[in-house]
């Protein structure tokens, strides 16, 4: 039985390494090529809706 993704952090919560795909938005590690690309997320910011592309590693996030 494999579990849904635990839901992407608001973009407000994370790094500058995170919010690029730089890094893990669950738990902040450094991503290489084998990174799970999330999708594109709308977030508010500053008035404005921009997009962003979270990326997660392949450690199970509780
Ligand atoms: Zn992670």
């Amino acid at each position: 039985m494999s579990q849904p993704p635990p839901p992407v952090p608001p973009i407000g919560s994370l790094s500058a390494a995170q919010v690029r795909g730089a890094a893990c938005v669950h738990c902040g590690i450094t991503l290489g090529p084998d990174a799970i690309d999330l999708g594109e997320r709308q977030a508010g910011r500053a008035g404005e809706r921009v997009a962003w592309y979270p990326r997660a590693c392949r450690i199970p996030h509780p």
